[in-house]
């Protein structure tokens, strides 16, 4: 079988990508799916490390626009990635897959602590890791902690999952003459204000040399056929 291009990645899964199409915030088939993909991967041998965003539950700036304070609602959207993270691991489990979920806030009861080294020894041993809670702290968000995390356990590359191709010169499903970009550089990004993540995500990445591809996780074993070589998706350096 052709060797997998990375042997350690970062996913990062938007909390909506939970979502049913009838609203629901986590549908249990599609945890399930995505489960399986990532299972797959494992089975050849690629260690991987999830952050799934809270959206789906709550997002702080949302809450904070209607008068809450920012930091609560903040607290209240890193506490929506624990139950995320919570849905993954059991659907992960059900598969027959080990895996922990380890939270920037602390939570004993529910999941472990985040600790960069226990981090890197659970993937070494072949078990998915969750990163649940962000960076655990307010004004961030999961984007910027899953850059952050991707650098941490030194992935070899971050893949950011969206509901399109890749990354486009506007919104695809708005402007009909959008164009694709299959390579781009980080300043690019910067530069053009392409929506990709938010900034701080963008230049922690840039910063620290992590390679990012951007592609759509809705295509059944696309992540897969990346791994296996397949040019999918934009990759940004
Ligand atoms: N959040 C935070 N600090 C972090 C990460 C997340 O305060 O380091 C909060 C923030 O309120 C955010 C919410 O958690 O809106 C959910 O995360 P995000 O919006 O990134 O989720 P996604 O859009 O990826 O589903």
């Amino acid at each position: 079988m052709t060797k997998p291009i990375c042997q350690r990645i970062l996913l990062k899964l938007s909390g909506e990508a939970l979502m049913s199409q009838g609203g629901g915030s986590i549908d249990a088939d599609i945890v399930n799916r995505l489960a399986a993909e990532i299972k797959a991967l494992c089975d050849i041998n690629i260690q991987v490390g999830l952050v799934i965003g809270g959206g789906n539950i709550m997002r702080g700036s949302e809450r904070a626009a209607q008068g809450m304070d920012r930091v609560s609602s903040d607290h209240m959207g890193m506490l929506a990635t624990v139950i995320n993270a919570l849905a993954m691991q059991d659907a992960l489990e059900k598969h027959g897959q080990p895996v922990r979920v380890m939270s920037a806030l602390k939570i004993n009861q529910v999941c472990e602590d985040y600790i960069q080294r226990r981090a890197i020894r659970h993937l070494e041993k072949g078990r998915v890791v969750i990163f649940a809670a962000g960076t655990g702290n307010p004004f961030f968000t999961t984007d910027s902690a899953a850059s952050l995390r991707a650098i941490e356990i030194r992935a070899d590359l971050m893949i950011k999952a969206t509901k399109v191709k890749g990354v486009y010169s506007a919104d695809p499903e708005k402007v009909k003459d959008a164009v694709f970009y299959p390579q781009l550089t980080y300043n690019e990004a910067l530069d053009q204000r392409l929506n990709v993540m938010d900034t701080t995500a963008l230049v922690l990445c840039r910063d620290n040399h992590m390679a990012m591809r951007v592609m759509n996780i809705f295509e059944q074993g696309a992540v897969m056929r990346l791994m296996l070589g397949e040019d999918i998706g934009s990759l940004i350096q």
